[in-house]
Protein backbone atom coordinates (compact mmCIF):
# COMPACT_ATOMS: atom_id res chain seq x y z
CA UNK A 1 0.00 0.00 0.00
CA UNK A 2 1.59 3.31 -0.89
CA UNK A 3 0.11 6.88 -0.86
CA UNK A 4 1.91 8.67 -4.10
CA UNK A 5 0.47 11.58 -6.23
CA UNK A 6 0.20 11.06 -9.67
CA UNK A 7 -1.58 13.48 -12.69
CA UNK A 8 -4.76 11.95 -11.97
CA UNK A 9 -4.89 13.47 -8.15
CA UNK A 10 -5.77 17.13 -10.95
CA UNK A 11 -2.56 18.45 -9.22
CA UNK A 12 -1.21 21.23 -10.92
CA UNK A 13 2.56 20.17 -12.05
CA UNK A 14 4.27 22.22 -9.45
CA UNK A 15 2.88 19.86 -6.47
CA UNK A 16 3.25 16.84 -9.12
CA UNK A 17 6.62 17.55 -8.94
CA UNK A 18 7.29 18.67 -5.08
CA UNK A 19 6.43 15.27 -4.44
CA UNK A 20 8.69 13.54 -7.63
CA UNK A 21 8.29 9.81 -7.19
CA UNK A 22 7.62 9.79 -3.20
CA UNK A 23 4.66 9.44 -1.38
CA UNK A 24 4.03 7.45 1.82
CA UNK A 25 5.38 3.88 1.56
CA UNK A 26 3.62 1.31 4.17
CA UNK A 27 6.27 -0.87 3.61
CA UNK A 28 8.93 1.46 4.19
CA UNK A 29 7.19 4.99 5.73
CA UNK A 30 9.46 6.55 3.50
CA UNK A 31 8.13 9.56 2.08
CA UNK A 32 11.36 9.45 -0.82
CA UNK A 33 11.44 6.57 -2.74
CA UNK A 34 14.08 3.92 -2.68
CA UNK A 35 17.71 3.63 -5.40
CA UNK A 36 16.35 0.00 -6.89
CA UNK A 37 20.08 -1.33 -7.45
CA UNK A 38 18.78 -4.94 -7.68
CA UNK A 39 19.32 -6.16 -12.09
CA UNK A 40 17.45 -9.15 -11.58
CA UNK A 41 13.58 -9.96 -9.64
CA UNK A 42 12.80 -13.19 -8.66
CA UNK A 43 9.71 -15.21 -9.72
CA UNK A 44 7.36 -17.05 -8.01
CA UNK A 45 6.66 -21.38 -7.57
CA UNK A 46 4.42 -21.27 -10.58
CA UNK A 47 7.21 -19.32 -12.65
CA UNK A 48 5.15 -15.84 -12.68
CA UNK A 49 7.41 -12.69 -11.86
CA UNK A 50 6.38 -11.91 -8.27
CA UNK A 51 5.84 -8.28 -9.21
CA UNK A 52 4.24 -7.29 -12.77
CA UNK A 53 6.82 -6.10 -14.87
CA UNK A 54 9.82 -7.07 -13.28
CA UNK A 55 12.09 -9.26 -14.29
CA UNK A 56 15.07 -7.76 -15.74
CA UNK A 57 16.33 -4.27 -15.29
CA UNK A 58 16.87 -3.38 -19.06
CA UNK A 59 13.56 -4.21 -19.23
CA UNK A 60 11.81 -1.69 -16.55
CA UNK A 61 12.19 -1.08 -13.05
CA UNK A 62 9.63 0.64 -10.60
CA UNK A 63 11.93 3.68 -10.13
CA UNK A 64 12.28 3.89 -13.99
CA UNK A 65 8.58 3.46 -14.11
CA UNK A 66 7.95 6.18 -11.41
CA UNK A 67 10.10 8.93 -13.26
CA UNK A 68 8.79 7.85 -16.78
CA UNK A 69 5.12 8.20 -15.46
CA UNK A 70 5.72 11.54 -13.62
CA UNK A 71 7.99 13.01 -16.95
CA UNK A 72 4.50 11.76 -19.39
CA UNK A 73 2.47 13.26 -16.99
CA UNK A 74 4.33 16.79 -17.16
CA UNK A 75 4.16 16.54 -21.11
CA UNK A 76 0.74 15.47 -21.28
CA UNK A 77 1.80 12.53 -22.80
CA UNK A 78 0.65 8.97 -22.98
CA UNK A 79 4.07 7.36 -21.98
CA UNK A 80 7.70 7.94 -21.49
CA UNK A 81 11.15 6.45 -21.59
CA UNK A 82 14.16 6.80 -20.11
CA UNK A 83 17.43 6.75 -21.85
CA UNK A 84 21.04 6.90 -20.77
CA UNK A 85 21.51 10.48 -22.46
CA UNK A 86 20.13 12.69 -24.27
CA UNK A 87 21.70 11.43 -27.26
CA UNK A 88 20.87 8.09 -26.68
CA UNK A 89 17.16 9.18 -26.63
CA UNK A 90 17.59 11.26 -29.95
CA UNK A 91 19.32 7.80 -31.59
CA UNK A 92 16.52 5.49 -30.53
CA UNK A 93 14.03 8.14 -32.15
CA UNK A 94 16.03 8.35 -35.43
CA UNK A 95 16.33 4.52 -35.92
CA UNK A 96 12.72 4.10 -36.13
CA UNK A 97 13.62 5.69 -39.90
CA UNK A 98 14.06 2.87 -42.42
CA UNK A 99 16.81 2.03 -44.94
CA UNK A 100 15.90 4.62 -48.25
CA UNK A 101 13.62 6.79 -45.95
CA UNK A 102 13.89 10.47 -45.03
CA UNK A 103 14.65 12.55 -42.33
CA UNK A 104 13.55 16.48 -42.74
CA UNK A 105 15.75 18.24 -40.03
CA UNK A 106 15.39 21.97 -38.53
CA UNK A 107 18.62 23.22 -39.21
CA UNK A 108 21.36 25.02 -36.86
CA UNK A 109 20.27 23.37 -33.82
CA UNK A 110 22.16 21.15 -31.15
CA UNK A 111 25.44 20.31 -32.68
CA UNK A 112 25.96 17.04 -31.33
CA UNK A 113 22.24 15.97 -32.93
CA UNK A 114 23.06 17.66 -36.62
CA UNK A 115 26.99 15.11 -36.06
CA UNK A 116 24.97 11.99 -35.36
CA UNK A 117 21.56 12.98 -38.00
CA UNK A 118 24.59 12.97 -40.59
CA UNK A 119 26.86 10.24 -40.15
CA UNK A 120 24.01 8.08 -39.32
CA UNK A 121 21.97 9.16 -42.25
CA UNK A 122 25.07 8.53 -44.80
CA UNK A 123 25.74 5.16 -43.16
CA UNK A 124 22.18 4.20 -43.64
CA UNK A 125 20.61 5.12 -46.90
CA UNK A 126 18.45 7.92 -45.21
CA UNK A 127 18.14 11.02 -47.04
CA UNK A 128 18.63 14.15 -44.70
CA UNK A 129 17.24 17.33 -45.99
CA UNK A 130 17.92 20.23 -43.25
CA UNK A 131 15.96 23.11 -43.15
CA UNK A 132 15.49 26.41 -41.29
CA UNK A 133 12.08 25.43 -39.77
CA UNK A 134 11.23 29.46 -38.64
CA UNK A 135 10.94 30.19 -42.15
CA UNK A 136 7.29 28.16 -42.30
CA UNK A 137 6.59 28.80 -45.83
CA UNK A 138 9.99 27.53 -47.26
CA UNK A 139 9.62 24.56 -44.66
CA UNK A 140 6.47 23.89 -46.15
CA UNK A 141 7.76 23.58 -49.75
CA UNK A 142 10.76 21.07 -48.41
CA UNK A 143 8.57 18.93 -46.90
CA UNK A 144 6.28 18.51 -49.70
CA UNK A 145 8.79 17.94 -51.74
CA UNK A 146 10.90 15.61 -49.33
CA UNK A 147 7.72 14.00 -47.83
CA UNK A 148 9.96 12.89 -44.96
CA UNK A 149 9.52 9.41 -42.46
CA UNK A 150 10.77 12.08 -39.45
CA UNK A 151 10.56 15.23 -39.05
CA UNK A 152 12.93 16.82 -36.02
CA UNK A 153 12.58 20.41 -34.65
CA UNK A 154 14.47 21.79 -31.84
CA UNK A 155 12.07 24.50 -30.22
CA UNK A 156 13.79 27.01 -28.72
CA UNK A 157 16.82 25.99 -30.93
CA UNK A 158 20.78 26.01 -29.55
CA UNK A 159 22.20 28.14 -30.39
CA UNK A 160 20.16 30.43 -32.11
CA UNK A 161 17.17 30.19 -30.27
CA UNK A 162 15.02 30.42 -33.38
CA UNK A 163 11.08 28.88 -32.51
CA UNK A 164 9.67 26.61 -35.01
CA UNK A 165 5.31 26.55 -35.05
CA UNK A 166 4.77 23.34 -33.79
CA UNK A 167 0.90 23.36 -34.64
CA UNK A 168 1.39 24.35 -37.85
CA UNK A 169 3.92 21.51 -38.92
CA UNK A 170 2.13 19.34 -36.76
CA UNK A 171 -0.74 20.03 -39.30
CA UNK A 172 1.49 19.59 -42.52
CA UNK A 173 2.46 15.87 -40.72
CA UNK A 174 -0.98 15.05 -40.22
CA UNK A 175 -2.58 13.02 -42.55
CA UNK A 176 0.94 12.01 -44.03
CA UNK A 177 3.12 9.13 -42.45
CA UNK A 178 5.52 11.70 -40.98
CA UNK A 179 6.26 11.84 -37.60
CA UNK A 180 6.35 15.07 -35.46
CA UNK A 181 9.58 15.00 -32.77
CA UNK A 182 10.12 18.12 -31.13
CA UNK A 183 13.62 18.51 -28.86
CA UNK A 184 12.58 20.89 -26.33
CA UNK A 185 15.62 20.84 -23.92
CA UNK A 186 16.08 24.12 -23.87
CA UNK A 187 12.50 25.34 -22.93
CA UNK A 188 11.50 21.89 -20.19
CA UNK A 189 8.27 20.61 -19.84
CA UNK A 190 6.78 23.82 -17.81
CA UNK A 191 7.16 25.81 -20.36
CA UNK A 192 6.70 24.07 -23.99
CA UNK A 193 4.49 20.93 -24.13
CA UNK A 194 5.02 20.17 -28.09
CA UNK A 195 2.80 16.98 -27.70
CA UNK A 196 -0.27 19.68 -27.01
CA UNK A 197 0.37 21.50 -30.21
CA UNK A 198 0.22 17.88 -31.89
CA UNK A 199 3.34 16.35 -32.08
CA UNK A 200 4.03 12.79 -32.09
CA UNK A 201 7.11 13.15 -29.59
CA UNK A 202 9.12 15.14 -27.53
CA UNK A 203 12.16 14.44 -26.14
CA UNK A 204 14.49 16.08 -23.87
CA UNK A 205 18.22 15.85 -22.25
CA UNK A 206 17.31 15.18 -18.92
CA UNK A 207 20.86 15.85 -18.34
CA UNK A 208 20.40 19.77 -18.63
CA UNK A 209 17.19 21.82 -17.10
CA UNK A 210 15.11 18.25 -15.82
CA UNK A 211 17.95 17.13 -13.82
CA UNK A 212 19.70 20.79 -13.35
CA UNK A 213 22.80 20.06 -11.12
CA UNK A 214 25.09 18.77 -14.25
CA UNK A 215 25.64 16.18 -12.11
CA UNK A 216 24.19 13.32 -14.42
CA UNK A 217 23.61 12.35 -18.20
CA UNK A 218 20.03 11.10 -19.45
CA UNK A 219 17.25 11.67 -22.10
CA UNK A 220 14.04 11.26 -22.07
CA UNK A 221 11.02 10.66 -25.13
CA UNK A 222 6.97 10.96 -24.39
CA UNK A 223 4.68 10.40 -26.76
CA UNK A 224 0.79 11.75 -27.48
CA UNK A 225 -0.01 8.16 -28.82
CA UNK A 226 1.51 5.06 -26.79
CA UNK A 227 0.04 2.68 -28.91
CA UNK A 228 1.76 4.15 -32.57
CA UNK A 229 3.90 2.12 -34.09
CA UNK A 230 6.70 4.26 -33.09
CA UNK A 231 6.59 4.90 -29.56
CA UNK A 232 6.10 0.44 -29.86
CA UNK A 233 9.63 1.13 -32.26
CA UNK A 234 11.39 3.25 -29.37
CA UNK A 235 9.80 1.28 -26.32
CA UNK A 236 11.38 -1.87 -28.11
CA UNK A 237 14.51 0.05 -28.51
CA UNK A 238 15.22 1.23 -25.34
CA UNK A 239 15.22 -2.59 -23.99
CA UNK A 240 16.78 -4.42 -26.57
CA UNK A 241 19.50 -1.70 -27.82
CA UNK A 242 19.88 -1.33 -23.89
CA UNK A 243 20.83 2.25 -23.50
CA UNK A 244 18.66 2.63 -20.34
CA UNK A 245 19.60 5.00 -17.53
CA UNK A 246 21.29 3.66 -14.77
CA UNK A 247 19.48 3.49 -11.17
CA UNK A 248 21.39 5.63 -9.37
CA UNK A 249 21.06 8.48 -12.12
CA UNK A 250 16.95 8.03 -12.66
CA UNK A 251 17.07 8.15 -8.51
CA UNK A 252 19.13 11.83 -9.00
CA UNK A 253 16.91 12.70 -11.68
CA UNK A 254 13.98 12.15 -9.22
CA UNK A 255 15.45 14.48 -6.76
CA UNK A 256 16.44 16.84 -8.78
CA UNK A 257 13.04 16.86 -10.58
CA UNK A 258 11.63 18.19 -7.16
CA UNK A 259 12.68 21.81 -7.39
CA UNK A 260 12.24 21.81 -11.08
CA UNK A 261 9.46 24.12 -10.96
CA UNK A 262 11.12 26.68 -8.66
CA UNK A 263 14.55 26.60 -10.46
CA UNK A 264 12.75 27.40 -13.62
CA UNK A 265 11.05 30.29 -12.22
CA UNK A 266 14.42 31.66 -10.91
CA UNK A 267 16.05 31.06 -14.48
CA UNK A 268 13.29 32.50 -16.32
CA UNK A 269 13.00 35.66 -14.06
CA UNK A 270 17.21 35.94 -14.23
CA UNK A 271 17.12 35.68 -18.24
CA UNK A 272 14.43 38.11 -19.08
CA UNK A 273 16.46 40.80 -16.45
CA UNK A 274 19.52 40.20 -18.01
CA UNK A 275 18.38 40.21 -21.85
CA UNK A 276 16.99 43.59 -21.35
CA UNK A 277 20.01 44.42 -19.63
CA UNK A 278 22.01 42.99 -22.29
CA UNK A 279 20.01 44.54 -25.23
CA UNK A 280 20.48 48.01 -23.37
CA UNK A 281 24.27 47.50 -23.28
CA UNK A 282 26.50 49.31 -26.18
CA UNK A 283 29.02 46.58 -26.42
CA UNK A 284 26.57 44.16 -27.20
CA UNK A 285 24.98 43.93 -31.08
CA UNK A 286 21.85 41.90 -30.22
CA UNK A 287 20.32 39.50 -27.73
CA UNK A 288 18.60 36.21 -29.22
CA UNK A 289 16.15 35.31 -26.58
CA UNK A 290 12.25 34.50 -27.53
CA UNK A 291 11.24 36.68 -24.49
CA UNK A 292 12.26 39.49 -25.96
CA UNK A 293 9.81 41.75 -27.95
CA UNK A 294 13.25 42.15 -30.43
CA UNK A 295 12.87 38.58 -31.04
CA UNK A 296 11.75 37.58 -34.68
CA UNK A 297 9.44 35.15 -33.36
CA UNK A 298 8.32 36.39 -30.44
CA UNK A 299 4.66 36.56 -30.77
CA UNK A 300 4.93 32.83 -32.10
CA UNK A 301 7.02 32.17 -28.24
CA UNK A 302 4.63 33.76 -26.42
CA UNK A 303 2.03 31.59 -28.04
CA UNK A 304 3.44 28.11 -27.34
CA UNK A 305 5.31 29.50 -24.34
CA UNK A 306 3.87 29.67 -20.79
CA UNK A 307 5.27 30.32 -17.62
CA UNK A 308 8.46 32.56 -19.02
CA UNK A 309 10.85 31.67 -21.80
CA UNK A 310 13.61 29.37 -20.80
CA UNK A 311 17.23 29.82 -19.14
CA UNK A 312 19.26 29.44 -22.73
CA UNK A 313 20.52 32.96 -24.85
CA UNK A 314 22.55 33.89 -27.51
CA UNK A 315 24.66 37.27 -27.45
CA UNK A 316 26.70 39.00 -30.33
CA UNK A 317 29.38 41.02 -29.00
CA UNK A 318 30.03 44.53 -30.66
CA UNK A 319 33.28 42.88 -31.88
CA UNK A 320 34.83 39.51 -33.24
CA UNK A 321 35.91 36.66 -31.96
CA UNK A 322 39.00 38.12 -29.57
CA UNK A 323 36.51 40.55 -28.22
CA UNK A 324 34.02 37.94 -27.57
CA UNK A 325 36.98 35.59 -26.12
CA UNK A 326 37.71 38.64 -24.07
CA UNK A 327 34.63 39.06 -22.57
CA UNK A 328 33.80 35.77 -21.53
CA UNK A 329 37.25 35.43 -19.91
CA UNK A 330 36.17 38.46 -17.63
CA UNK A 331 33.32 36.92 -16.43
CA UNK A 332 33.86 35.98 -12.60
CA UNK A 333 30.42 34.37 -12.24
CA UNK A 334 29.43 32.97 -15.32
CA UNK A 335 31.74 29.17 -15.80
CA UNK A 336 33.20 29.00 -18.86
CA UNK A 337 31.91 25.46 -19.95
CA UNK A 338 29.37 23.81 -21.99
CA UNK A 339 26.23 22.58 -21.44
CA UNK A 340 22.89 24.56 -20.10
CA UNK A 341 20.16 24.39 -17.64
CA UNK A 342 22.17 23.73 -14.42
CA UNK A 343 22.08 26.18 -11.18
CA UNK A 344 25.25 27.68 -12.27
CA UNK A 345 25.20 30.23 -15.35
CA UNK A 346 27.57 29.22 -17.85
CA UNK A 347 28.76 30.74 -20.95
CA UNK A 348 30.01 29.60 -24.29
CA UNK A 349 31.77 30.59 -27.38
CA UNK A 350 30.68 28.36 -29.42
CA UNK A 351 32.26 29.26 -32.23
CA UNK A 352 35.52 27.93 -31.26
CA UNK A 353 33.87 24.72 -30.38
CA UNK A 354 32.60 24.20 -33.91
CA UNK A 355 35.02 26.20 -35.85
CA UNK A 356 34.98 27.70 -38.82
CA UNK A 357 32.25 26.75 -41.71
CA UNK A 358 30.20 25.76 -38.76
CA UNK A 359 27.77 29.01 -39.55
CA UNK A 360 28.48 29.71 -35.84
CA UNK A 361 29.38 33.43 -35.86
CA UNK A 362 32.08 34.30 -34.40
CA UNK A 363 30.92 37.27 -31.42
CA UNK A 364 28.47 34.53 -30.54
CA UNK A 365 28.17 33.62 -26.83
CA UNK A 366 26.07 31.35 -25.55
CA UNK A 367 24.60 31.90 -21.73
CA UNK A 368 23.28 29.47 -19.95
CA UNK A 369 21.22 31.06 -17.01
CA UNK A 370 21.36 29.54 -13.57
CA UNK A 371 19.39 30.31 -10.38
CA UNK A 372 22.13 32.64 -8.28
CA UNK A 373 20.93 36.66 -7.55
CA UNK A 374 19.54 38.37 -11.08
CA UNK A 375 21.63 41.07 -10.05
CA UNK A 376 24.43 39.63 -9.82
CA UNK A 377 24.65 38.65 -13.46
CA UNK A 378 23.68 41.54 -14.89
CA UNK A 379 26.60 42.85 -12.47
CA UNK A 380 28.96 40.44 -13.91
CA UNK A 381 28.58 41.20 -17.13
CA UNK A 382 28.56 45.10 -16.76
CA UNK A 383 32.51 44.65 -15.41
CA UNK A 384 33.24 41.84 -18.11
CA UNK A 385 31.70 44.23 -21.01
CA UNK A 386 34.12 46.93 -19.75
CA UNK A 387 36.85 44.91 -20.54
CA UNK A 388 36.13 45.95 -24.66
C1 LIG B 1 22.51 18.55 -24.55
C2 LIG B 1 21.50 18.47 -25.61
C3 LIG B 1 21.24 17.25 -26.26
C4 LIG B 1 22.04 16.00 -26.00
O1 LIG B 1 21.86 15.50 -24.71
P1 LIG B 1 22.99 14.69 -23.89
O2 LIG B 1 22.30 14.40 -22.61
O3 LIG B 1 24.20 15.56 -23.79
O4 LIG B 1 23.28 13.44 -24.68
C5 LIG B 1 20.23 17.24 -27.21
N1 LIG B 1 19.53 18.35 -27.52
C6 LIG B 1 19.76 19.53 -26.91
C7 LIG B 1 18.95 20.72 -27.29
C8 LIG B 1 20.75 19.63 -25.94
O5 LIG B 1 20.99 20.81 -25.36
Amino acid sequence: MSNSLSDSDGLHPDSLLAHAGGGFDAATGAVVPPIQTATTFVRDEDYEPVLPGHIYSRDSNALYRKTEKLLAALEGGEDSRLFASGMAAIAAIVRSVKPGGTLLAQSGIYWGTTLFLRKHCARNNIALVEADASDLSAFQDEFSVTQPDLVWLEVPSNPFLKVADIRKIAELCNGTSAVLCVDATAATPLILKPLSFGADLVMHSATKALNGHSDLLGGVVSTSNASSEVWTFISEERQNAGAVLGSFETWLLLRGLRTLALRVERMNTNAIDLARSLEAHPKVKSVLYPGLKSHPQHSLAKSQMTNGFGSLMSIMIDGGKDESLKVAGALDIFQRATSLGGTESLVEHRFTIEGEGSGIPENLLRLSIGIEHGNDLIADFDQALTTI
